[in-house]
């Protein structure tokens, strides 16, 4: 496993192929207040590339003609988190999407731990740590540990996401699972137009 590190953009020529795990590391949970510095990414093969983004960077043109590719599947954990912090840096929307949050929501009504990490170790058997979660991502230089634990955030969604298709399949749940990816990207823009804690579909 390697880890790519990248400055503002992917490369010209990196092509990450049909399916991208992608997730973000900010400086705090309010996107209008808290900077976007770090997008992970992983093709699936075990490597992960990551661009450091700058203070008020406003353009990413490479990786905004990722996340709009229609081609490609943008797969996420908590997408919702995700697909806000990138459109609201570089007005870019990501889709379509696949969120592991929703279809383990979906399939795993026996539990209601949900969190990446649980996720992993229940289902494919693999340990993350997240003592990284909660340090300074606004760094000019990130350390090891932090970059390890970053790549580990995308590492394995493509193999959780084979796992939880398959209980969506065996549940039943696999159509309405796809309605709530397709919606996912609105529900990211009404995060950030004014509408975060409000459920628009509430008496
Ligand atoms: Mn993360």
């Amino acid at each position: 496993m390697t880890n790519f590190l990248y400055k503002n953009d992917l490369p010209d020529d990196l092509d990450l192929g049909p399916m991208v795990a992608i997730d973000c590391e900010t400086m705090g949970l309010n996107p209008h207040r808290d900077r976007l510095c770090l997008v992970q990414m992983s093709s699936g093969d075990g490597h992960a590339h990551m661009i450091q983004i700058a203070p008020g960077q406003t353009e990413a043109p490479n990786l905004c003609k990722m996340l709009a590719d229609p081609k490609v599947l943008k797969l996420f954990h908590y997408g919702r988190f995700d697909i806000a912090a990138m459109f609201n840096a570089f007005g870019t929307l990501a889709e379509p999407v696949y969120c592991t949050k929703i279809a383990s929501k979906l399939v795993r009504t026996y539990t209601d731990r949900h969190g990446l990490k649980n996720l992993l170790d229940q289902l494919i058997k693999v340990d993350i740590s997240k003592h990284q979660q909660m340090s300074d991502w606004g760094a000019r230089d990130l350390s090891k540990a932090q970059l390890d634990y970053a790549a580990s955030d995308v590492l394995y969604l493509h193999k959780l996401r084979d796992r939880l298709n398959e209980m969506l399949v065996r549940e039943g749940r696999m159509a309405l699972a796809q309605s709530c990816y397709d919606f996912l990207p609105t529900r990211a823009l009404l995060d950030l137009e004014g509408w975060p804690d409000v459920d628009i579909f509430s008496h």
